[in-house]
């Protein structure tokens, strides 16, 4: 099925109907009025923005025969020869397809040469990052001095590959991703020109699919003409694209920011088996981005988001921490969807991952006896190798030394690496069981073997009762507030201020301010 129709047939022919870049369309209009001409163009963006539409309307102003405008004629035979794409003086070329170097000095040979019927003879590089190094030496000879009748126009989706040399050279135009309203707006102006039905919350969901590109939202809609018979609606959109509304990914986010464990396993047994879940989790991953974006700065994030009301409503039930954690928990278990054999599982386990994470650990230490000692001083007996026991008793200054983040962190915090006569051993929280991925296990082993050149295999073992890292903080802190307790209580000033209001001392309200 060619979903190319109707971009093809809405295809800017004047820069005054170029969508969503503004302030580029307004800068070349003032640079062709000004007639301040430089040599050579870059347009980069990511596909679908309109980096040649925009270069080849660029020509046209440069080509029309009525002469050079903002607003060429569009009836000259230049201008349909670049409406149409066979115009003998905008030669085209695709460095994707052309990366030798003979090609580009064939093409830079004749630089030299007139245009053959018009003003300027001008070159459209698309994806030019493409090209050799020696390409880029032949292009930046003459980029460097070129002829008074040539223009150089560059796009590329990743500027950052090209060399200096030629970037110093080139006026660049970075294109911005449309905004989903300018989208939608864009799609019910053509709607209605087409005769299309549509509802507006259809144009929303192909808008949030199209990720700013303007043509990828003309070919979904091209594909949702024909899916939906000619009436567009959500609800078979949705399906279409196995995606689920964000009523539904809200009601999510909420249930793990309440920890309602069993709302949430609900929402995910009643999702329709056609439904991608893995696009799901793709969902919930950018609304933990924005929910981060928001959490640093309130103006990071667009206030046009069609789910920024909901966004605003709920980022401060999230700390930082869990944002970058949730983030690190849906990225690092995607990896991992395809091979699980029931996806809704896998999805639901994935979830309350999330929430068991930012539960507190106190459950695990309430039984112990407080102790003052960091597992670094604790001596083993039963170890005869010096290196060994470097090994075991450094565990938890080691963590710190991994630069480690994310779940592998948190994994390294509620877990003890043990060795016992060369025998290694990886022992994890038994109450975090089931809750870490396989990959993230095999990434801390890796890390491990590497950081302490093992070549041997590591165990991996549960167990109850482990000193790991944060039970060892937390034992630190709680002796902390105890003796900070036991020294309160005894002093004389401040025994003087409870007899006087009759008071008691609130034993965890002790914080030490200053060292
Ligand atoms: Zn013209």
């Amino acid at each position: 099925m060619n979903n190319d129709v109707l971009a093809l047939k809405y295809r800017p022919k004047f820069f005054k109907e170029v969508t969503g870049q503004d302030l580029i369309i307004e800068t070349l209009i003032n640079s062709i009025k000004l007639n301040k001409l430089h040599n050579a163009y870059l347009f980069s963006g990511t596909r679908g923005m309109g980096k040649t539409t925009i270069a080849r309307l660029f020509a046209k102003s440069l080509l029309c025969e009525s002469g050079i405008s903002e607003q060429p004629c569009g009836t000259c035979s230049s201008c349909n020869e670049i409406d149409n794409t066979n115009h003998l003086d905008l030669i085209e070329i695709d460095a994707a397809s052309r990366t030798k170097v003979e090609d580009t000095r064939n093409l830079m040979d004749n630089v030299q040469y007139a245009p053959s019927s018009s003003r300027f003879k001008i070159y459209l590089i698309d994806e030019v990052h493409m090209l050799s190094t020696k390409s880029f030496n032949a292009l930046l000879k003459t980029i460097e001095e070129p002829p008074a009748h040539v223009k150089f126009l560059l796009a590329t989706t990743e500027p950052e590959k090209l060399p200096d040399t030629i970037l110093s050279r080139c006026l660049h135009f970075k294109l911005i991703s449309a905004s989903e309203t300018t989208i939608i707006s864009h799609l019910e102006n053509i709607l209605n020109q087409e005769n299309i039905k549509y509802d507006v919350s259809a144009l929303e969901t192909i808008a949030r699919n199209a990720n700013g590109s303007i043509r990828d939202s003309l070919s979904i809609t091209e594909q949702c003409i024909s899916f939906c018979n000619g009436n567009i609606i959500e609800d078979k959109i949705n399906s279409l694209l196995g995606n689920i509304g964000y009523d539904t990914i809200n009601k999510i986010i909420t249930a793990i920011a309440d920890k309602d464990a069993e709302s949430l396993v609900n929402f995910i047994e009643s999702i329709d088996d056609n439904i991608k879940l893995d696009r799901i989790l793709d969902q919930i991953t950018n609304v933990f981005f924005k929910l981060t974006l928001l959490n640093i700065n309130k103006n990071l994030l667009d206030k046009e988001h069609l789910n920024y009301d909901f966004f605003t409503s709920i980022y401060q039930e999230f700390t930082k921490e869990d944002l970058q954690l949730f983030y690190q928990i849906a990225i690092s278990s995607k990896k991992d969807f395809r091979y699980a054999a029931d996806k809704k599982d896998y999805l639901i386990m994935i979830l309350l991952r999330m929430i068991i994470f930012s539960e507190n650990d106190n459950n695990s230490i309430e039984n112990d006896k407080i102790t003052t000692e960091k597992t670094n001083n604790l001596k083993s007996t039963n170890d005869n190798n010096d290196d060994v026991v470097n090994i075991k008793n450094n565990w938890y200054e080691t963590v710190n030394e991994l630069s480690l983040n994310g779940l592998a962190l948190h994994l390294a915090n509620h877990s003890v690496f043990d060795v016992n006569n060369n025998n290694y051993t990886l022992k994890i929280n038994q109450q975090k069981k089931d809750i870490y991925p396989q990959s993230c296990i095999d990434d801390l082993v890796k890390i491990i073997q590497k950081h302490y050149s093992i070549t041997s295999d590591i165990a991996i073992e549960y167990d109850n009762n482990l000193d790991t890292p944060t039970i060892v903080e937390k034992k630190l802190s709680e002796s902390e507030t105890s003796n900070r307790y036991d020294k309160v209580k005894d002093n004389p000033d401040i025994n003087k201020i409870q007899k006087m209001f009759d008071a008691n001392i609130d034993k965890d309200s002790i914080k030490k301010i200053i060292d």
